[in-house]
Protein backbone atom coordinates (compact mmCIF):
# COMPACT_ATOMS: atom_id res chain seq x y z
CA UNK A 1 0.00 0.00 0.00
CA UNK A 2 3.06 2.28 -0.10
CA UNK A 3 1.97 3.22 -3.42
CA UNK A 4 -0.73 4.78 -2.52
CA UNK A 5 1.09 6.87 -0.15
CA UNK A 6 3.87 8.09 -2.68
CA UNK A 7 1.10 8.83 -5.16
CA UNK A 8 -0.64 11.04 -2.33
CA UNK A 9 2.49 12.48 -1.19
CA UNK A 10 3.61 13.30 -5.44
CA UNK A 11 0.22 15.28 -5.98
CA UNK A 12 0.49 17.29 -2.64
CA UNK A 13 3.88 18.33 -3.54
CA UNK A 14 2.32 19.34 -7.04
CA UNK A 15 -0.69 21.17 -5.62
CA UNK A 16 1.84 23.02 -3.43
CA UNK A 17 4.53 23.82 -6.58
CA UNK A 18 1.41 25.37 -8.35
CA UNK A 19 -0.07 26.90 -5.54
CA UNK A 20 3.23 28.83 -4.74
CA UNK A 21 4.35 29.41 -8.73
CA UNK A 22 4.05 32.95 -10.02
CA UNK A 23 1.26 33.57 -12.55
CA UNK A 24 3.76 34.23 -15.40
CA UNK A 25 5.90 31.06 -14.62
CA UNK A 26 2.17 29.42 -13.68
CA UNK A 27 1.26 30.27 -17.48
CA UNK A 28 4.64 28.86 -18.53
CA UNK A 29 3.40 25.61 -16.87
CA UNK A 30 0.47 25.10 -18.27
CA UNK A 31 1.13 26.63 -21.66
CA UNK A 32 4.18 26.00 -22.09
CA UNK A 33 6.78 29.00 -23.66
CA UNK A 34 5.84 32.28 -24.30
CA UNK A 35 6.57 33.38 -28.28
CA UNK A 36 7.68 36.64 -27.60
CA UNK A 37 7.44 37.33 -31.69
CA UNK A 38 3.96 35.39 -32.57
CA UNK A 39 0.87 36.61 -33.32
CA UNK A 40 -2.51 35.44 -32.13
CA UNK A 41 -4.19 34.73 -35.20
CA UNK A 42 -7.36 35.67 -32.96
CA UNK A 43 -7.03 38.91 -31.62
CA UNK A 44 -3.87 40.11 -33.52
CA UNK A 45 -2.19 40.83 -30.11
CA UNK A 46 1.55 39.94 -29.80
CA UNK A 47 3.34 37.86 -27.37
CA UNK A 48 0.76 36.80 -25.27
CA UNK A 49 0.90 33.29 -27.50
CA UNK A 50 2.04 30.39 -25.28
CA UNK A 51 3.22 26.79 -27.37
CA UNK A 52 4.43 23.58 -26.64
CA UNK A 53 4.63 20.19 -28.22
CA UNK A 54 1.25 17.73 -27.50
CA UNK A 55 1.05 14.54 -28.83
CA UNK A 56 -2.73 13.64 -30.03
CA UNK A 57 -4.04 10.71 -30.49
CA UNK A 58 -5.40 10.41 -33.87
CA UNK A 59 -9.39 10.58 -33.95
CA UNK A 60 -9.29 12.20 -30.82
CA UNK A 61 -12.28 14.55 -30.07
CA UNK A 62 -11.49 18.04 -28.83
CA UNK A 63 -12.66 17.69 -25.27
CA UNK A 64 -11.14 14.31 -24.58
CA UNK A 65 -7.52 15.88 -25.89
CA UNK A 66 -8.44 18.99 -24.18
CA UNK A 67 -8.88 16.44 -20.95
CA UNK A 68 -5.70 14.91 -21.76
CA UNK A 69 -3.63 18.04 -21.58
CA UNK A 70 -5.30 19.01 -18.48
CA UNK A 71 -4.61 16.06 -16.36
CA UNK A 72 -1.13 16.51 -17.73
CA UNK A 73 -1.66 13.49 -19.97
CA UNK A 74 -2.71 11.04 -17.26
CA UNK A 75 -5.76 9.85 -19.48
CA UNK A 76 -3.53 9.91 -22.51
CA UNK A 77 -1.81 7.11 -21.20
CA UNK A 78 -5.37 5.84 -19.79
CA UNK A 79 -6.57 6.09 -23.43
CA UNK A 80 -3.80 3.38 -24.38
CA UNK A 81 -0.78 3.50 -26.78
CA UNK A 82 -2.43 4.07 -30.14
CA UNK A 83 -1.94 5.66 -33.10
CA UNK A 84 -0.25 9.63 -31.89
CA UNK A 85 0.04 12.92 -34.09
CA UNK A 86 2.81 15.09 -32.34
CA UNK A 87 1.33 18.53 -32.95
CA UNK A 88 2.28 22.13 -31.36
CA UNK A 89 -0.69 23.02 -29.19
CA UNK A 90 -0.86 27.29 -29.02
CA UNK A 91 -2.98 29.19 -26.37
CA UNK A 92 -3.24 32.90 -26.14
CA UNK A 93 -3.69 34.46 -22.35
CA UNK A 94 -4.78 37.74 -23.86
CA UNK A 95 -7.84 36.39 -25.58
CA UNK A 96 -7.93 32.42 -24.20
CA UNK A 97 -7.60 31.11 -27.54
CA UNK A 98 -6.32 27.43 -27.71
CA UNK A 99 -5.50 25.78 -30.81
CA UNK A 100 -3.02 23.34 -32.64
CA UNK A 101 -0.87 23.13 -35.67
ZN1 LIG B 1 -5.52 36.07 -28.71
Amino acid sequence: MEILWLIGGAFILACLYYYFLPEDKLDEKIYGKRKVEMICPHCQTKGKVHTKPVTKKAGVSGGKATAAILTGGVSLLAVGLSRKNDMTEAHCVNCESTWTF
